[in-house]
């Protein structure tokens, strides 16, 4: 009894901690509406952002502007800020300047709660939980039918493999999906991102290995996504975003390049070093001297 209490007060403890957490976002003028979404149309001006606390800076002056629907790639090495980047649009955190809209819509302007239900959002590591391939997709919307998540794992490339499990749709997939690869795990996170249709989804892609088989499938079923939405898809391999229509290279919390793969490996600058290192054409970082890789 007295470890049951022990481990239960415990829990509560951090349980009280989280409901006492108040928001610290403020939101309009108290009855801010809720977000509009039309074209997709992302635009960050000159934002600036440090995480509270910290010294540095981790968005220097961040300036650009998507077109509709587009499909964004985000890249650049680790610590770089793309997911600082992304952790703003969805108002995880405010800009201390500059910023950000869809729209036209600044986001500090309207509900939080509607911003998080116009834009999917697939993490890198996504949760499943021990239930059927059905519940996982639907579970954030529980009122969409049968043929809308067959619809959604269809666009995600996910419904050939879930047709050869065992029962299809009612397969038990276990604790954390534990019955999964990483890559099927990641295109159900993507049907379920999009299975109430939102307008713009953001994809962190898993720094895991995956397979070339699954990285083909993900990135066909990204560039499938961004046909009637936008789509921003962190990346960690270069090859999966090749395609994008824009390609935002961070660089130490600035935006150092954009452009469309062809332009960027025509400008030879961050990322066509990059891009070089992905593909393997710098031999000298596979023969061990890592020196090449800033140079
Ligand atoms: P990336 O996604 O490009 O790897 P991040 O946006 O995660 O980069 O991080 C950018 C910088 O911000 C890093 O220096 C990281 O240490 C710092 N950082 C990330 N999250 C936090 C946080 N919650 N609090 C303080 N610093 C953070």
């Amino acid at each position: 009894m007295i470890n049951k209490y022990e481990s239960a007060r415990a829990s509560s403890k951090r349980v009280v901690e989280i409901l006492r957490n108040t928001d610290r976002l403020e939101e309009g003028d108290g009855d801010a509406e809720a977000l509009t979404v039309t074209r997709g149309r992302v635009k960050y001006d000159e934002v600036c952002f440090s995480y509270p606390g910290a010294e540095d800076r981790t968005l220097e002056d961040v300036s650009f502007a998507t077109d509709d629907g587009e499909f964004v790639g985000i890249v650049g090495s680790t610590g770089a800020g793309k997911s600082t980047l992304m952790k703003l649009l969805f108002r995880f955190y405010d800009a201390d300047s500059g910023t950000v809209s869809i729209d036209g819509t600044d986001v500090t302007d309207v509900d939080a709660a509607s911003l998080r239900d116009r834009i999917g959002y697939v993490s890198q590591d996504p949760f499943l939980f021990h239930g059927t391939v059905r519940e996982n997709v639907a579970y954030a919307t529980p009122s969409v039918s049968h043929e809308e998540v067959v619809t959604a794992a269809k666009r995600a490339g996910a419904h050939e493999f879930v047709q050869q499990l065992d029962d299809g749709y009612d397969t038990q997939i276990g604790e954390r999906g534990a019955t999964l690869s990483g890559g099927q795990r990641q295109r159900l996170a993507i049907a379920r991102a999009i299975v109430d249709d939102p307008p713009i989804l953001v994809f962190d892609e898993a720094t895991s290995h995956v397979d070339n088989e699954t990285e083909v499938e993900i990135q066909r079923s990204l560039l499938s996504m961004s046909e009637d939405r936008t789509v921003f898809a962190i990346a960690h391999r270069l090859s999966t975003v090749r395609s994008a229509d824009r390609i935002l290279v961070m660089d130490d919390g600035r935006l150092v390049e954009e452009g469309t793969h062809e332009r960027l490996v025509e400008r030879d600058g961050t990322y066509a070093k990059l891009w070089r290192i992905q593909t393997g054409e710098i031999a000298a970082t596979r023969m061990g001297d890592p020196r090449e890789v800033n140079r």
